[in-house]
């Protein structure tokens, strides 16, 4: 079967779970093959875990400029090897960083590429969603080798076991590709809750919290969950925009999703709707995420999270 290259997001060895998305679409399209930048012990930390996802090789490049500078040096590394092992496909997380790779790597490679890409067939077939979901396009990428970028958290990882051979690759970047290099690394104070696009669980609060976020993140806390915003609560400065779900911010698709005081625009649908449960919290009992919701509470967010955290923390 023909390979699919896989692009690694992990951070020292601990794969992010976007990458096990990428593996699970490159399962079903191909023979998967990761390739890790990172020094030879984080990629023998993370090599059980992208076997279990169905790697059958683990390209490891350990050149520290391929992380010392931004992208180029990591576009410089997939060209080359889109040259050497001839893959049917190059699949990347869609993140701003995977886009930015896999667009210049694309262009090395005189290749087309599709982004933001939420489902991809067999025969790689990609599907993109538009316009905040108003409509779907689904694209074949005809010239060179097809880079695909997939949003995160579009397609479910599914453990299937790979051989997960470690291969070193010798590989250094050119100087041309030294362009921009990264100074420093803030790394976001800790909240202890788990990350946004990764939860299982995410409670987002809205402009009906006026503000006061307590109410969400005690019920969050009680239920293990990432605390979302709509933009109107980011754009009064009531919560980080990394917290921002939607068209302009984080897309999540965790099994349940509970939007509070959240009106359900169509820009804030684009970043939720393809959650497993939802669940909404609104005082208007004509609010429009009464339409997409599983389960709706007609009630004030003050009354109605508190009881429902009293009764999460009761059990
Ligand atoms: P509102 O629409 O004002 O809704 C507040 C809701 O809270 C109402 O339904 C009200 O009934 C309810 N409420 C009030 N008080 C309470 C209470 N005490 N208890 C329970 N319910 C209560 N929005 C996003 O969220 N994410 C994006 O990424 C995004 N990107 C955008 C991109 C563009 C280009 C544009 C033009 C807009 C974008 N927006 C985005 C904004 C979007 O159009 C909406 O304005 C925004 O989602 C509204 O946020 P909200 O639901 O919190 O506020």
């Amino acid at each position: 079967m023909s390979e699919i290259l896989v692009l690694i997001d992990h951070a020292d060895g601990s794969v992010d779970k976007s990458s096990l998305e990428l593996l699970t679409a490159a399962k079903s399209a191909g023979t998967p093959v990761a390739v890790f930048v990172g020094t030879a012990e984080a990629a023998q930390q993370a090599a059980p875990t992208l076997a279990e996802y169905g790697a059958e090789r683990v390209l490891v490049a350990s050149d520290p400029a391929l992380t010392e500078y931004l992208v180029a040096p990591k576009a410089e590394l997939l060209a080359s090897l889109v040259e050497s092992q001839q893959p049917a496909a190059v699949f990347v997380s869609a993140s701003p960083e995977g886009r930015e790779v896999a667009g210049r790597a694309a262009a090395k490679t005189d290749s087309g590429i599709i982004t933001d890409a939420v489902d991809v067939t067999p025969d790689l077939v990609a599907t993109q969603s538009v316009f905040a979901g108003g409509y779907t396009i689904t694209g074949k990428v005809v010239k060179g080798t097809p880079f695909i970028a997939i949003k995160p958290n579009s397609i479910s990882a599914e453990p299937s076991q790979g051989a997960g051979s470690v291969e070193e690759i010798s590989f250094s970047p050119s100087d041309a590709a030294k362009t921009a290099r990264i100074v420093s690394v803030e790394e976001k104070p800790a909240s202890g809750r788990p990350n946004l696009t990764e939860a299982a669980i995410v409670v987002s609060g809205g402009r009906g919290t006026n503000g006061d976020f307590a109410p969400v993140e005690a019920f969050a806390d009680a239920v293990g969950a990432a605390v979302g915003a709509s933009r109107a609560a980011v754009d009064a400065g009531w919560y980080p925009h990394a917290n921002q779900v939607g068209q302009t911010g984080k897309t999540v698709s965790p099994q349940l999703y509970v939007a509070a005081g959240i009106s359900g625009a169509i820009q804030h649908r684009a970043g939720m709707q393809t959650s497993k449960n939802i669940v909404a919290v609104n005082k208007d009992d004509e609010a429009p995420i009464f339409e997409l919701a599983d389960y709706g509470v007609v009630g004030d967010l003050f009354a109605v999270l508190p009881q429902a955290t009293d009764a999460v923390n009761a059990r």
